[in-house]
């Protein structure tokens, strides 16, 4: 038999995997408790102080001494409770397992007590009990967390993301509880302050107030389920997965399954690679579900999975539908390639494109004058969508990039395809031989670029023809040019006329506000302004184009798009961040300067044939693979 101490410990593995798990518990159990305001204070992302306190119902003396017993629970005393269940809490671990692996200090009392009773325990040992003067409800304060378990300490990430775990269990428990106060501060700061509000007001609240117009509610009323809530309207997708909380009877939950369903709903609406907003809340007889199959409950069994889904999913597509939000923009009726040799004797018939001029996923405003001027795309210079490709200025090349593509073949035929088999000497070596090559390049070759789909640029080689991916290749362009900016110290910044005001939800604010000095290093000027906001008064030249407020939150979607993997963001991943945030995007129309500079550029980096996340920017067609395709 273990001794109880080690069986806690090892049993806090599964609930207590991080400071937000603490959270997200000791919340849990305040809401339980009946509490109306609930605040949460942390110093250092959690690591050496976490404090709950709530004005709920408390606990009797006794119960303050046998709530740390494992499997010690108020909430239910049969199995078959579990299956009309009403509280967040019912398996008696979370305080057992929070005893085991900190120190912590509760003072707790009842509405009808003078006097509350104050606990100490420590590594699962009460090391103080007695009575005290505390105000009705519960105080939890759990200090030096994993104070006894070095190894989980030491895998404790960097404390902006450990701050982010927090904010998000954080919100999953005040989005769904909006008839609740939540106050949240880290080192003295007030990160939220959320009254008790609508459902509505509690989103605005918990995202920021640009939120607002964001909205499209769902609301479905079916013999199983009921579905509340709101999408985000498809225009304001994102390019994480970040934004998306699906709540079952209160509880957030992660479902791959009921996840599809709303995206299913979503389908035509969005430009392939982005993620709508939502935040769904499903009600369901709880004898339906099973709660209990995952340790920090948030997957469920529900009893009839596949009919949620398409309950899920007609609703959501209902309510995008009434709030006139309908697909009709398809982007190959504008392919460049697809028209009609020129005929003399033919009148010219402006092509006409069916378009709602209600919707066009990445910008509303240019949506009036894609409608009343349908070709408008032949004759506007440069992209409608993203940011201008603008020379850097570190690299003016004559543009004999043409020899360079020798190498790609030299690298492909050497069978190396992934960065890792890149090696760059060999690379270096062989551009050395490919530049004296240079001079004999074929005089004649045609020169010309075009655009395919808006997406790749294609152009003639002297052994074929390569295809580059212009988003790709203008990642690694800005990659190298922002790496060039660190190591110079120099970036340049394009200062605006008025400063713009640029106002994050306050996960993103926290995760941005340890990224602003990197960020000026990189021609930003940027400097916080009161609680949630930046004031912005200039931004690189490079990401000329885009306004602030869309730069900040493109690169915030690349910042989290890599937190997980990376962990603290250095200033290498900040510039790889901003590279990808400012890139220009798919769909962006490009002129023939434009293309020429993008490939004079690719072809001056350190490693063309590559993007920073090590994607091929660069394909090449020999000849011969063309003539083998036409092979019988
Ligand atoms: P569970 O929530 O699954 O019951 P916990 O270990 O989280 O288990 O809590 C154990 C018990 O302690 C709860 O059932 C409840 O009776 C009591 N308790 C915990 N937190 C509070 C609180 N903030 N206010 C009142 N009672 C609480
Ligand atoms: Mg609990």
């Amino acid at each position: 038999m273990l001794p109880d101490a080690v069986a806690n410990q090892i049993a806090a593995g599964e609930v207590i995997q991080r400071p937000a798990s603490v959270i997200k518990e000791l919340m849990e159990n305040a809401i339980d408790a009946g509490a109306s305001t609930i605040q949460v204070i942390v110093k250092d992302a959690g690591r050496s102080l976490i404090q709950v306190i709530d004005d709920g119902k408390g606990m009797s003396e006794v119960d303050a001494l046998m709530c740390w017993e494992r499997h010690a629970t108020s909430k239910i005393s049969s199995a078959d409770q579990l299956f009309s269940l009403n509280t967040k809490g019912f398996r008696g671990e979370a305080l057992a397992s929070i005893a085991a692996v900190a120190q912590v200090e509760m003072k707790t009392r009842q509405a009808d007590e003078e006097l509350g009773r104050m606990v100490c325990i420590e590594g699962s040992k009460i090391k103080e009990e007695e009575p005290c003067q505390c105000s009705k409800g519960t105080s939890f304060s759990i200090k030096n967390l994993f104070f006894n378990v070095p190894a989980r300490r030491n895998f404790l990430k960097s404390d902006a993301v450990e701050m982010k775990h927090i904010i998000e269990e954080f919100q999953r428990l005040a989005i769904p509880h909006a008839g609740l106060a939540f106050q949240l501060y880290h080192n003295g700061n007030e990160l939220f302050n959320l009254k008790a509000q609508s459902s509505r007001q509690r989103i605005v609240g918990t995202f920021g107030a640009k939120y607002d117009e964001r909205l499209v509610p769902v609301e479905e009323e079916t013999d199983i389920v009921s579905v509340m809530g709101f999408v985000g309207k498809p225009e304001f997708a994102r390019r994480t997965r970040g934004e998306q909380y699906l709540f079952v009877n209160d509880r957030f939950i992660k479902s791959t399954y009921l996840n599809h369903a709303i995206s299913k709903a979503f389908e035509d609406l969005l430009p392939e690679g982005s993620f709508p907003f939502y935040t769904l809340f499903l009600s369901i007889e709880p004898h339906l579900i099973d709660v209990n199959i995952h340790p920090t409950k948030t997957e469920l069994k529900f009893q009839d999975e596949r009919a949620i889904y398409a309950i899920l999913r007609s609703c959501v597509r209902r309510s995008l539908g009434r709030f006139n939000i309908a697909p009709s923009l398809d982007f190959d009726q504008e392919s460049s390639l697809n028209l009609d040799a020129y005929d003399e004797n033919k009148t010219v018939v402006p092509p006409s494109i069916s378009v709602n001029p209600n919707y066009n996923p990445f910008d509303s405003k240019s949506t009036q004058q894609r409608s009343s001027d349908p070709v408008e795309h032949s004759s506007s210079s440069s992209s409608d969508f993203g940011a201008t490709v603008s020379p850097s200025p570190r690299k003016e090349r004559d543009g004999n990039w043409k020899e360079l593509y020798a190498i790609t073949r030299e690298l492909e035929s050497q069978g190396r395809n992934s960065p890792e088999d890149l090696d760059f000497a060999a690379a270096g070596a062989a551009l050395e031989e490919s530049q004296k090559e240079a001079f004999k390049v074929d005089q004649h070759t045609d020169q010309a670029l075009f655009q395919l789909h808006r997406r790749y640029v294609v152009t003639q080689i002297r052994s074929g023809m390569i295809v580059i991916d212009q988003q790709r290749a203008h990642q690694r362009i800005l990659f190298e040019h922002y790496l060039g900016v660190l190591a110079n110290h120099k970036g340049s910044t394009q200062q605006s006329l008025f400063p713009e005001t640029v106002s994050l939800g306050p996960s993103d604010h926290a995760l941005i506000s340890a990224l602003i000095p990197s960020l000026n290093a990189l021609g930003f000027d940027i400097e916080e302004f009161g609680q949630n906001d930046l004031i912005v008064r200039g931004v690189p030249v490079e990401a000329g184009g885009l306004s602030a407020e869309e730069l900040l939150e493109r690169f915030l979607d690349s910042v989290k798009h890599d937190a997980d993997r990376s962990g603290v963001p250095g200033k290498e991943d900040t510039a790889k961040s901003l590279a990808m945030g400012s890139s220009i995007r798919p769909g962006t129309k490009m002129e023939s300067e434009e293309m020429r500079s993008l490939v004079d550029e690719l072809f001056a980096c350190e490693v063309p044939y590559f993007s920073p996340r090590g994607l091929p920017t660069i394909i090449t067609f020999t000849l011969e693979d063309l003539d083998q395709k036409f092979k019988r």
